[in-house]
């Protein structure tokens, strides 16, 4: 009997867990194809250090090539450009890949059109290899002329912990340069309260971060969306005016383009509509797992506010997507379940030199369990996870925790 082909789309913590669990449920006995735009696994959580120069992007990154060719698994450098699920067929930069099982794992992108003046650099972002370089050379810019600071998460956005993140570690570094007194820290955002973090809040988060922001000296401007961004100038929907010598937006994520135009499993940001199994709606062999997998927002908020798809869940969708294309390839009906909202929240907050780890027991409510646990074991911990998933993942062994 031929084995089976199973077509991963995108190598990062999606792909990487998806293409390697596979693998591993069925003991090699399964063909595994990645083809991936980057050929190298990117640690996002680090963007936040890189433009203030405690990492630089070899300290975060780590070729694919090897980790696949260790596992036996093929991997192309290249990008995915139409998928023909009816044909079970994908067109990309390197070929036309056939397939009997797709993941597609391809992350997001910066939605700049959220905020006119993004696109064109008026303020930096960092969600992206490339942009957190530029977001560094314009701090340092900023360190020859300073003045004062905005920092925050446009209307939409999901990614509201790296927003928090780099606020804090940006209070961190003014404080190292001897600018603390003169700079006016601002913080944006469309959440409706501090710490509602996209996923509702959790018990004391607000007064938490409050008290954060209090004697950091940062003044909050919440639940307002962000008209335009100008030179110098941050304009929000109530007309406040804020000027700036450096700002930071995190901008909402959509999903590719080449997963948009497929309107029969994505919605209209582009995000593959998928069932607890991660199979999509419409195919029983077609899967989505990460960023790419849609997530319904399961309130409304006055200024539109997104989920944020971390790392944690993204690596459990891999492993549930995983172990049903394992069932599936053994002539079995896939089993293994778990919603988005029911995977527990785990992360950590680095502030610096301090931080917050937080701990749930589901990403969205109704919840059981909720805490946020503040001190400076909290930057230790993230530095030592980063060391850790890093070693994990290159070395491929995505069925540790
Ligand atoms: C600044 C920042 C900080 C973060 N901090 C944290 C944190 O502290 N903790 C946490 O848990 N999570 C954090 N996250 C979220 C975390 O990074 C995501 O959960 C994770 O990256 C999702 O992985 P993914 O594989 O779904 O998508 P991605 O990481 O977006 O990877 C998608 C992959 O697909 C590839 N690709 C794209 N298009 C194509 C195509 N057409 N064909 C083939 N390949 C394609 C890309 O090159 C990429 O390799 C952070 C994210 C950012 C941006």
């Amino acid at each position: 009997m031929t084995r089976k082909r199973v077509l991963v789309l995108g190598g990062n913590f999606g792909g990487l867990t998806a293409a390697l669990a596979v693998k591993h449920e069925l003991h090699g006995d399964v063909d595994v194809r990645v083809v991936s735009a980057s050929d190298r696994v990117l640690f996002n959580p680090s963007l936040i250090w890189l433009p203030f120069g405690k990492r630089k992007a070899e300290d975060i990154t780590f070729e694919l090539a090897d980790t696949f060719d260790e596992h036996d698994v093929d991997f192309v450098h290249g990008e995915a450009t139409r998928l023909d699920l009816a044909a079970k067929q994908v067109e990309t930069t390197k070929g036309t890949f056939d397939y009997d099982y797709l993941v597609i794992a391809t992350g997001y992108r910066n939605n700049f059109d959220a905020v006119p003046g993004l696109r064109e650099g008026n303020a930096s972002t960092i969600t992206t290899l490339p942009d957190a370089i530029k977001a560094g050379e314009a701090w340092r810019r900023f360190l020859d002329d300073p003045g004062d600071v905005v920092i925050g998460a446009s209307q939409g956005a999901g990614c509201f912990g790296a927003a928090y993140e780099y606020l804090f570690n940006v209070s961190y570094q003014l404080k190292k340069a001897g600018l603390k007194k003169q700079v006016k820290l601002s913080y944006v955002s469309a959440e409706p309260f501090l710490g509602h973090f996209g996923i509702g809040g959790l018990p004391h988060g607000e007064s938490l971060l409050g008290m954060f922001l209090k004697k950091e000296k940062i003044t909050p401007y919440l639940n307002v969306g962000m008209r335009h961004v100008d030179d110098g100038q941050l304009v929000l929907d109530d007309d406040t005016k804020l000027d700036f010598k450096y700002a930071m937006i995190i901008p909402p994520f959509v999903g590719q383009d080449v997963v948009k135009a497929v309107a029969e499993i994505a919605d209209d940001k582009g995000y593959v509509r998928v069932r607890d199994t991660y199979q999509t709606e419409e195919y029983d062999d077609v899967y989505a797992v990460g960023i790419a997998a849609a997530v319904d927002v399961p309130w409304q908020t006055p200024t539109p506010v997104g989920v944020p798809k971390t790392g944690f869940p993204t690596e459990q969708q891999a492993h549930v997507a995983a172990k049903n294309i394992a069932a599936q390839i053994r002539g079995e009906q896939p089993r293994e379940h778990k919603a988005f909202g029911e995977i527990p929240a785990v992360c950590v907050m680095d502030a610096g030199n301090n931080g917050v780890i937080i701990l749930a027991d589901h990403m969205l409510p109704p919840r059981k369990h909720g805490v946020l646990i503040p001190g400076p074991q909290a930057h230790a911990m993230k530095l030592a996870f980063e060391k850790y998933f890093l070693w994990k993942s290159k070395h491929g062994y995505v069925n540790l925790p």
